[in-house]
C-alpha cells in the first residue's frame, strides 16, 4: 500500500472545508456526508492509480520525447500512465457535468493533482494542462465549441496545451507577435511559439496579438486574444499547425516541449478579440496552483525516499536517522511540504467557496441563502484574497520543493549524486516548477501589486480574526503569530513611499507574509482530530524569528541598497 491519500492530505478534506454551507450555497439536494464521502473514495481510487503509475515513471525517468516527422512521441510509461488514469475516468475532474464531467471542487482536484505529480510529475503536465484548455473552452468558449469539444476531453481523446511563450515574449507577455486576422467571420494564426509543454496536444490554446490592432498595441498585453486552434479541423481536415523542434531537458524528460509553428492555422476566438490577456490570467492562474501541487506531490516524493533511505543507512553504528542533524533535515522538510499545503488547500477551498457564493448570487434572490450584501462582501474580500494567494502559493511551493529535493540529495550522501538513483531525479524534476507558470521573481512582484491594492491588509486581518479563536487554547503560539503580524505592519511603511525599494524587497515582504499566514492556518489545522500540534509549534518558533529579521532588514533600509548593488556588479 503506497499510502497516496494519506493523512495530511485527508485533513484538509475532512476537517479545513465547510461542506455543508458549500452544498447549501450551490442550491444542491444531495446528502452533503454522502458527497464527501464519494470525493473520499474518488481520491482513494485516484490514489491507488497513482501508485501503480509510480514504479514505471521511477524506472524510466531518463526516457525522453522524440520528434518523429512532426509527430510527438512519449516514452511508452507515459502512454501507459495516460491509459490507466482515462480507464479509471481521472480526466478533466473538473469540467461541469452538462458536458459530461463530474463538477468537482477545486480542492479535489488539486488532491489529485498532487498525488499524481508525487507518482509522475512528467504525465501530470500533460493531464493537468487538458484539464485546464478545458475549464477555459468552458468558461469562455461558445456553447457549440463546448458540446464539440468538451465530452471528448473528459474522455481523453483530446489533449490540450497552452501556447503564450516566444523568444521575445517570455515573463513580458507584452512582446507576443504571433498574430490573429479575422478573415470574413473566421479567425487565422500566424507566428511561432516556443517551450510549449504538450505541445503535440490536439487543441492548442493560443495568445496571440489581434491583426486589427497589431501595431498600436505591440509592447503591452492590451491587444491580445485569446484563441482555440484544434490540429484537426471540424471538417476533418488537418490545420497549419505543426511542431519543428522537441527540447531535451534536465528533469520532466517524459513531458514534452516543444516548437510549434502556425502558418495560417485556423482557431476560433474565446471570449473578446483583443481582451485574451485576462481570459489567458485566469488559466493562468488555474495552472500556477497546478503548478503548486506539483511542486508538493515533487517534494513528497522526495521526503518518503530520504526518510526510508536515512532509517536503512548505517553509519558510525546507528542509521543515519539518529543523528541529530540528519533528523533536522527531514523534520524541515516534512514540516515545509505541510506549510505549503495548508497555503494551496486553503486557497483552493477559498476558490471553491467563492464560486459557490457566485452561484447562490446568479441564483437571484429567491435562493435566500443568507443576506445578499454580506455574500456579496464575502465574494469581494475573497477574490482580493485569491489574487493575493495564488501567487503566494506558487512561490512558495516552488521554492519549498527546490530546498526540500535538494536536501533529499543531501540525506543520500555520495549515492544520491549518481545518475540512477531517484533523489538527483527529484531536484531535476522541481527546478523547472519555479519557472514556468510565471518564475519566482513573477509571482513575488505579483504578489507584491496585490498587496499595494490592499490585500495585505485584508490578509493580515482575516489571520487576526482567525487567531482570536485559537488564542484559548494556544495563547503561547498564537501570541508569537501575533507578534510576526505586528512586525510586517511596522515595517510595511518603508516599502510604500518606493517602489523600487519595494520590488528589491518583494520575496522578502512575500515570505513574510507566507510565515504568518501559513503559521495562524497550522494552528487552526493542529486543532482539529489527528492534528500535528507538534509540526504547527516548530513552524510558528522557527518561522516568527525569521519574519522579525526580515522586518528588520526591510526598515533598516533604503533604494540606496540598489545604488551599491550595481557598484558591486560594475554598473
Ligand atoms: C520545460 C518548460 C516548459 C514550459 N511550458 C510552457 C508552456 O506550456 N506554455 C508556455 O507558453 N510557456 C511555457 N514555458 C515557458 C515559461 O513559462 C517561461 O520560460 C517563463 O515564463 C520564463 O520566461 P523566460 O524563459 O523568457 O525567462 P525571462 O522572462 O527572460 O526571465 C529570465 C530571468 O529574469 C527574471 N525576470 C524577468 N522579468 C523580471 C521582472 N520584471 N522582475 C524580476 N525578475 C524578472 C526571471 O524571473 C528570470 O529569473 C515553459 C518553459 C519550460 C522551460
Amino acid at each position: 500500500m503506497k499510502d497516496f491519500f494519506h493523512r495530511d492530505l485527508q485533513l484538509f478534506i475532512d476537517h479545513r472545508f465547510d461542506w455543508e454551507r458549500y452544498f447549501r450555497l450551490r442550491g444542491s439536494s444531495t446528502e452533503v456526508a454522502e458527497e464527501v464521502e464519494t470525493y473520499r473514495t474518488i481520491l482513494r481510487t485516484a490514489g491507488e492509480v497513482c501508485g501503480d503509475i509510480e514504479a514505471a515513471a521511477r524506472d524510466h525517468w531518463h526516457e525522453e520525447v522524440r520528434l518523429d516527422g512532426s509527430a510527438v512521441v512519449v516514452p511508452p510509461h507515459i502512454v501507459t500512465g495516460y491509459e490507466k488514469l482515462r480507464a479509471a475516468g481521472l480526466l478533466c475532474l473538473m469540467v461541469d457535468p452538462a458536458y459530461g464531467g463530474y463538477g468537482l471542487p477545486a480542492l479535489v482536484n488539486c488532491v489529485f493533482m498532487e498525488m499524481l505529480s508525487r507518482a509522475d510529475p512528467s504525465l501530470m503536465t500533460i493531464v493537468g494542462l487538458q484539464a485546464g484548455v478545458a475549464l477555459d473552452v468552458q468558461k469562455y468558449g461558445s456553447e457549440e465549441l463546448k458540446h464539440r469539444y468538451l465530452p471528448r476531453f473528459v474522455s481523453g481523446e483530446l489533449q490540450g496545451c497552452m501556447d503564450l511563450t516566444e523568444p521575445q515574449a517570455g515573463s513580458d507577455l507584452g512582446g507576443i507577435l504571433t498574430r490573429l486576422s479575422e478573415e470574413n467571420g473566421r479567425y487565422f494564426i500566424d507566428g511561432s511559439k516556443i517551450f510549449i509543454t504538450n505541445g503535440g496536444a490536439d487543441m492548442h490554446l493560443v495568445l496571440a496579438r489581434d491583426g486589427a490592432t497589431f501595431d498600436q498595441s505591440r509592447g503591452t498585453t492590451h491587444g491580445l486574444s485569446l484563441a482555440l486552434c484544434p490540429v484537426t479541423l471540424p471538417d476533418g481536415t488537418r490545420n497549419r499547425v505543426r511542431v519543428s523542434r522537441v527540447e531535451r531537458k534536465m528533469g520532466i524528460h517524459g513531458s514534452p516541449t516543444c516548437v510549434i509553428e502556425f502558418d495560417h492555422a485556423e482557431a476560433f476566438l474565446l471570449g473578446q478579440a483583443g481582451g485574451g490577456f485576462r481570459a489567458m490570467l485566469d488559466l493562468m492562474n488555474n495552472a500556477r496552483l497546478g503548478v503548486s501541487a506539483q511542486a508538493i506531490g515533487i517534494a513528497e516524493a522526495a521526503y518518503r525516499a530520504a526518510r526510508q533511505y536515512a532509517a536503512e543507512r548505517v553509519q558510525f553504528g546507528t542509521p543515519i536517522i539518529e543523528q541529530p542533524l540528519v533528523k533536522s533535515m527531514l523534520t524541515l522538510m516534512a514540516i515545509n511540504i505541510q506549510a505549503a499545503r495548508a497555503l494551496l488547500y486553503r486557497t483552493c477551498g477559498l476558490i471553491d467557496m467563492t464560486e459557490a457564493i457566485r452561484r447562490e448570487l446568479a441564483a437571484g434572490p429567491s435562493a435566500g441563502n443568507g443576506n445578499r450584501a454580506a455574500l456579496q462582501t464575502e465574494l469581494e474580500h475573497n477574490v482580493q484574497l485569491i489574487r493575493f494567494f495564488t501567487p503566494l502559493c506558487k512561490y512558495y511551493a516552488t521554492e519549498i520543493s527546490n530546498h526540500v529535493t535538494r536536501q533529499g540529495i543531501q540525506i543520500h550522501g555520495g549515492i544520491g549524486y549518481m545518475a540512477e538513483t531517484p533523489a538527483g531525479h527529484y531536484h531535476s524534476d522541481s527546478i523547472i516548477t519555479t519557472i514556468y507558470e510565471g518564475t519566482s521573481e513573477i509571482q513575488a512582484s505579483f504578489a507584491l501589486k496585490e498587496m499595494s491594492k490592499g490585500a495585505l491588509f485584508a490578509a493580515l486581518e482575516t489571520t487576526r480574526a482567525e487567531l482570536e479563536t485559537l488564542r484559548d487554547r494556544r495563547p503561547e503560539l498564537v501570541a508569537q503569530v501575533s507578534e510576526g503580524l505586528r512586525w510586517i505592519e511596522e515595517s510595511a511603511p518603508a516599502l510604500l513611499g518606493d517602489p523600487q525599494y519595494a520590488l528589491l524587497n518583494a520575496k522578502r515582504v512575500c515570505e513574510m507574509v507566507i510565515d504568518v499566514v501559513v503559521g495562524g492556518e497550522l494552528l487552526c489545522l493542529a486543532d482539529v482530530p489527528e492534528g500535528r500540534p507538534e509540526l504547527a509549534a516548530s513552524y510558528i518558533r522557527r518561522h516568527m524569528l525569521a519574519v522579525e529579521m526580515n522586518a528588520r532588514r526591510i526598515s533598516s533600509g533604503d533604494a540606496s541598497r540598489i545604488k551599491r548593488y550595481d557598484r558591486i556588479l560594475g554598473l
